[in-house]
């Protein structure tokens, strides 16, 4: 047998260890480099028969384990390679593509998660789990000759004559201890099932000891019925995932199912839409709406990104605005540059354009829903707000196309638009009104104050304090003019629009008593002094409620949505009392003698955190005095009583 020994010419010498060392993160990239190669050859074959009108075999793609001699075998019916061939594209070509892979990781020090995904190794990830590879190929050219090429994990390889008969490449992989893993089917399985789950051709996985093992016991069995079938054409991919089919011939179901096979633990997914461009770049996918999971964390990123079928990443980071990761499905397309590294992504044009055009055709499926049909839209606001509002606040493209779009839950617990709330205002308050949007704060205003509101007509939107705050600054911002807009909370809406009576000099003398009741002297030196402040609402039933500073309130809220917990809620308040409410009064009139001033102190204290409840709610520390204050005053009163 004769053989022919070259060496690989490289400037990094270490570029075998540095392949190796990389398997401690993402290690089983070997199986989607090796398998996309062999799709790729079919492909090459395919392109080229149909140029010469040659026959070609359907293209397929086997991995064979075969635990016994420790190998995996990738083997493929694709257009072969010649002995120079191999020598220039394996030995020379892609070395330098993966020389090129080291010294980016040493000189830019980027996280190897980062380059992996966008940096295809190539064939020379097979040495990340193999001390030695062999590729065993016959070129479909006329006449050629089939060659063996060997290389033990270092710089020199040999070729040798090979016997192979039938058109195509075979590459045997001898895993090392490290990795012996990829030996048992399951662990290649589920790597084939993640990285080749959409490749264009069949991906048979053979695992060779279990097939003799069958094999052998039917060979035992004596009945016919008790042979078991032979597993040597398990299928593990779907050719033609549904993204690449015409979307006027898939039923809904057939979407369902789709999702389901990507995401197999989420529940149905509320809608989707199906992309498909040629112009100017090609880009096809399904984007689904999926339920919002509150215990999920916003930030991971849900879509899976493909190239040609083969799986990438699903970190789209780079591709898409950040907003659209709360989306799930799949985007493939042959015009993102995986190759490189990520700023150059960042910068790319195309990458660009295939965002804007992804972030036009999400919000024009939006828009059209909530034209079409508003119930609808409506009903899935719950899982999908939070969605939009966060890509309005973000992305100008889609704010200018779903700003108008965003609904918000009012006081009669229906979904309306910013539009449609102005448009509801009585006439009576159109003028004070104007380009006002009264919010209530799910979490801490208090509702009393809301249904005063609504007894005169007066609506008011319920806010949450995540993405809310947010979305109202922007709009805040961004409105000028004649649509200028401004949001105001309850307690401050209440006595902006609410006529009230002129504090007459008793009411200022509560006002008085309740402050050296509740706070004492009063400090300039503590901006955060509670304040108490009288106002005579006309049929008020509140005896009391907080008025919080609003843009404090709010700027503390943003902080802290932003994970900056240091700011917690604005301390500076002002309690604002009815003076015509009767327990105001009583407390007042008890004061005024003074063996009565210890319950009136008491009453005025309740209201205080009658107050607070209804609104905020109480501190612990606050909770323990209203609660021996309530069981006090009970006992005074049933003691009265009896
Ligand atoms: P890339 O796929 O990006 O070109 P690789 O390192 O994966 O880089 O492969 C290098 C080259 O080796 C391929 O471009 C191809 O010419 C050749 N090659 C690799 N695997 C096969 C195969 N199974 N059949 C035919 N040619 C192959
Ligand atoms: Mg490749």
């Amino acid at each position: 047998m004769s053989t022919r020994k070259g060496h690989i010419s490289v400037n990094t010498n270490d570029i075998f260890p540095i392949i190796k060392k990389w398997l401690y993160s993402e290690h089983d990239i070997f199986v989607r480099e090796l398998v996309s190669n062999a799709c790729d050859a079919i492909t090459k074959r395919e392109t080229l028969a149909r140029t010469t009108g040659a026959e070609t075999p359907e293209g397929k793609v086997e991995v064979l384990i075969d635990k016994d001699k420790k190998t995996i075998t990738f083997s493929d019916n694709g257009i072969g390679m010649t002995e120079e061939e191999v020598e220039k594209y394996i030995a020379q070509l892609a070395f330098s593509g993966a020389e090129e892979f080291v010294k980016k990781m040493k000189e830019e020090g980027e996280s190897t998660d980062e380059i992996i995904g966008k940096f295809g190794l190539g064939f020379y990830s097979a040495f990340m789990v193999a001390d030695k590879v062999e590729v065993n190929s016959l070129s479909m050219n006329e006449g050629a000759k089939p060659t063996k090429w060997t290389c033990d994990g270092n710089t020199d390889y040999e070729f040798s004559d090979s016997q192979k008969s039938t058109v195509g490449t075979e590459i045997t992989l001898f895993i090392n201890e490290e990795n012996k893993e990829f030996l048992d089917a399951w662990k290649t399985r589920s790597t084939l099932t993640n990285y080749c789950d959409f490749m264009p051709y069949p991906v048979v996985l053979k695992d060779l000891a279990e097939i003799e093992r069958i094999k052998a016991e039917n060979a035992k069995a004596e009945k016919e019925e008790d042979k078991k079938p032979v597993p040597e054409n398990d299928v593990i991919n779907d050719t033609e995932p549904l993204w690449k089919k015409d979307p006027a011939s898939l039923t809904d179901q057939d979407y369902k199912d789709f999702y389901k096979k990507l995401y197999p633990m989420d529940p149905e997914p509320l809608f989707w839409l199906h992309l498909n461009v040629d112009h100017p770049f090609t880009l096809q996918g399904i984007l689904f709406f999926p339920k919002l999971n509150p215990n999920k964390p916003l930030n991971e990123s849900n879509i899976k990104l493909y190239c040609k079928q083969v799986f990438v990443s699903d970190n789209v980071k780079n591709v898409i605005p950040e907003f659209l990761a709360l989306l799930k499905g799949a985007i493939d397309s042959t015009d993102i540059p995986l190759n490189v590294s990520r700023s150059a992504l960042q910068g790319d044009p195309n990458i660009k354009k295939i965002s804007n055009y992804i972030v036009k055709k999400v919000a024009e499926s939006l828009k059209k829903r909530f034209k079409q049909d508003r119930e609808a839209y409506n009903k899935s606001w719950e899982d999908i707000g939070l969605f939009v509002k966060y890509g309005v606040v973000s992305d100008p493209k889609f704010d200018e196309l779903m700003r108008d779009r965003v609904v918000f839950k009012n006081s009669n617990d229906e979904l309306v638009t910013l539009g449609e709330y102005a448009e509801n205002v009585p006439e009576k308050y159109q003028e004070k009104m104007k380009g006002k949007v009264v919010y209530f704060e799910e979490a801490s205003s208090d509702a009393n104050l809301r249904e005063q509101l609504k007894a005169e007509g007066i609506q008011a939107i319920t806010t949450d304090n995540y993405i809310d705050p947010h979305f109202m600054q922007h709009t805040e911002m961004q409105k000028q003019g004649d649509e200028a807009i401004k949001y105001q909370l309850v307690d401050n809406a209440i006595e902006d629009l609410l006529e009230t009576e002129n504090a007459s000099e008793d009411d200022m003398k509560i006002k008085d008593l309740f402050f050296e009741l509740l706070v004492g002297k009063k400090d300039e030196n503590n901006p955060s002094q509670m304040e108490v402040e009288i106002k005579n609402f006309k049929n008020s039933s509140t005896a009391a409620y907080f008025k919080v500073d609003e843009q404090m309130k709010r700027f503390a809220q943003m902080t802290k949505a932003m994970g900056n917990s240091a700011f917690d809620m604005p301390s500076k308040k002002t309690l604002v009392v009815n003076p015509s409410h009767n327990l105001v009064k009583n407390a007042f009139k008890l004061s005024s003698s003074e063996d009565k001033k210890e319950l009136a102190s008491k009453i005025a204290h309740h209201i205080q955190d009658l107050a607070a409840i209804s609104g905020e709610g109480l501190t612990d520390e606050k909770r323990k005095d209203f609660v021996s204050r309530s069981q006090d005053l009970m006992s005074e009163l049933s003691n009265l009583a009896l």
